[in-house]
């Protein structure tokens, strides 16, 4: 089953003379339940692709349907409230809310919304994360990788139709990097969890089922290494 279809997707930024064309042209498609990491050099046009995926820029022209919804056709508030329920984001910073516990930061997208949380998969997933012990924690209470763990949280909790992650080892240590890998391929195979990662980390990219390659805007590669 197709759960993101990127279709004729194009990004300029600025007008004229000075315009960038960030994004060309750009479409591929990705089935429920892969884990496809995207990579490419600075400047290739990842961070872009990444926030046109998770519905917090919009394309200049081109589609984005994230199971079967045309997220470019949802109206701003639409928009918001179909990306805290079908997308979850992880950030090489974490981007937790400072004076939020860890119980609150985790729970954020679902209250937002007034939908209520599901007790038993909230305390899955906590357990899964070993965070039972830091529920009532600040942020700045917890290390990087403790931090980062809260953001796989939080992007789960709304059972998302994707799970999107821009360098997410990018500020962690090689043991940290390695147990949040471990975790985001855990809920990828175990719970059938689409998940699409944006990596200079060679360490993710060799884990993943898929690599797609972009430069200068362009898919230069899409190669299947594990069908
Ligand atoms: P990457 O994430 O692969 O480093 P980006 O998507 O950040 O690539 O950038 C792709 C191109 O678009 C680059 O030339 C970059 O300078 C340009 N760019 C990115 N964001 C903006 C912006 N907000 N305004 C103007 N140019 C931008
Ligand atoms: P990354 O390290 O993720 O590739 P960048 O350093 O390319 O990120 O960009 C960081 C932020 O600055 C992004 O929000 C991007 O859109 C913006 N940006 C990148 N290039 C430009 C540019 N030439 N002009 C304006 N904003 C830019």
């Amino acid at each position: 089953m197709e759960i993101l279809k990127i279709e004729n997707l194009s990004k300029v930024y600025g007008k004229g003379e000075t315009a960038v064309k960030a994004l060309d042209n750009v479409s591929f498609s990705v089935q429920k339940g892969e884990f496809v990491a995207i990579i490419g050099p600075s400047g290739s046009g990842k961070s872009t692709l990444l926030h046109l995926l998770g519905g917090v820029d919009r394309p200049t022209s081109g589609k984005v349907l994230v199971d079967n919804t045309d997220m470019y056709q949802l109206n701003e508030t639409q928009l918001a409230i179909f990306r805290r329920r079908q997308i979850g984001l992880i950030y090489q910073f974490y981007n937790l809310i400072p004076i939020l516990t860890v119980e609150e930061n985790i729970t954020l997208p679902l209250l937002l919304d007034d939908h209520k949380v599901d007790q038993k998969q909230f305390d899955d997933i906590v357990g899964i994360l070993k965070l039972k012990e830091r529920l009532q924690h600040l942020p700045n209470q917890l290390s990087g990788g403790q931090q980062q763990r809260v953001s796989i949280g939080r992007a789960l909790i709304s059972n998302p139709a994707i799970m999107l992650a821009d360098e997410p080892t990018g500020n962690l240590d090689s043991k940290n990097s390695r147990e949040i890998i471990d975790l985001l391929k855990m809920f990828n195979k175990t719970y059938n969890q689409t998940l699409v990662v944006i990596t200079h980390d060679d360490r993710i990219a060799l884990q993943a089922d898929r690599i797609i390659s972009i430069e200068d805007g362009k898919v230069a590669k899409d190669e299947v290494i594990r069908p």
